[in-house]
């Protein structure tokens, strides 16, 4: 395997597709190339020259989660959001980027099963173990998306700015179909480098895991308030970051009987998260 190390954009973004792959803190993708879940021939380390760091409302894709977890200049519920992922190892080398491409936690998946997502025509998780799985959006692939930052971002309505065009932060996702087993919506070679994330008058973040701490979201709840209005996204849910169009769309959810939990779950994590942002 070759490291190309480009000292630009364009070096980076000329260098990427064709069986290479952008690295940039690989706490996801070193894992994934280890257990064959990802192929690459050239890994391009995008560090030097995705921007890193917060200004003003623009925060660089390759800040790391340690970094924001204690930028007072950025929407708490961000802040609060990073804080809770992960462990501190993982947060201080795993960048904010990298972050909203991980791929999904599912143990079918990473076990390397033939599931839907993988291309296949079955999930697995809906007849076995899926405790830690859906309860929208999960006709096809029950996962639940991992990022506690994707939740945090899509309450905020943050926009996505890559080498070729911006876009809001929710069309960075899409539940994967018979024609595209893909969760997110990047081009071939498409650089993250920036989001740019308005300043809310108050928001929050609460998680509820299987343990304290170093765990990922059975449910997390993102809140923001602005002009009178709160925006509530939600992590583990749903194979993408989930928009809740108000606590009564958790009477509309899908669980499987294992997930069912996740919903009596989202009820006061929901409740407790508009309290928080009133
Ligand atoms: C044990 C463990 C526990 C975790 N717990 C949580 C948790 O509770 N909550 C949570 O939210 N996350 C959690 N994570 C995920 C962690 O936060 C991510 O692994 C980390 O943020 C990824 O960032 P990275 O820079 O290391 O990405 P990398 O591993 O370098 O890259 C990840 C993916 O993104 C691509 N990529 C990276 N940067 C860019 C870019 N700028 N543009 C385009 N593509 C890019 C890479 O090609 C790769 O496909 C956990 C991870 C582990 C291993
Ligand atoms: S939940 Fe998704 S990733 Fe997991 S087995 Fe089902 S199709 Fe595969």
């Amino acid at each position: 395997m070759r490291l190309v190390q480009p000292d630009s954009v364009a070096d980076a973004t000329s260098a990427l597709g064709n069986g290479s792959r952008a690295l940039a803190g690989g706490t996801e993708l070193v894992p994934l190339l280890r257990s064959k879940l990802v192929e690459a021939d050239t890994l391009v380390d995008v560090r030097a020259v995705v921007p890193r760091g917060v200004q003003g409302t623009t925060i660089g894709a390759g800040t790391t989660l340690a970094e924001l977890e204690v930028a007072p200049e950025i929407p708490a519920v961000l802040r609060e959001s990073c804080s809770l992922a992960a462990s501190p190892q993982l947060r201080s080398m795993g960048t904010i980027g990298g972050n909203l491409l991980q791929a999904t936690r599912c143990w079918y998946w990473r076990l390397r099963y033939p599931c839907y997502l993988h291309g296949g025509d079955v999930c697995h998780a809906r007849q076995g173990a899926h405790r830690e799985h859906a309860i929208f959006g999960n006709e096809r692939c029950a996962s639940a998306h991992p990022s506690d930052p994707a939740a945090a971002l899509l309450a905020l309505g943050a926009t996505v700015r890559t080498d070729r065009r911006s876009f809001p932060i929710a069309d960075l996702y899409r539940l994967p179909t018979d024609d595209d087993r893909d969760v997110t919506a990047l081009e071939p070679g498409e650089l993250i480098l920036e989001l740019e994330v308005p300043q809310p008058e108050a928001s929050t973040y609460v998680k509820a895991m299987g343990r304290n701490r170093f765990s990922f979201a059975l449910v997390g709840v993102a809140a923001v308030r602005n002009d009178g209005e709160t925006r509530l996204a939600l992590a583990g849910v749903a194979p993408v970051p989930w928009l809740l169009h108000g606590p009564d769309e958790l009477d509309r959810a899908t669980p499987l009987p294992g997930t069912a939990y996740k919903v009596d779950l989202a009820r006061p994590l929901v409740r407790r998260a508009l309290e928080a942002v009133a």
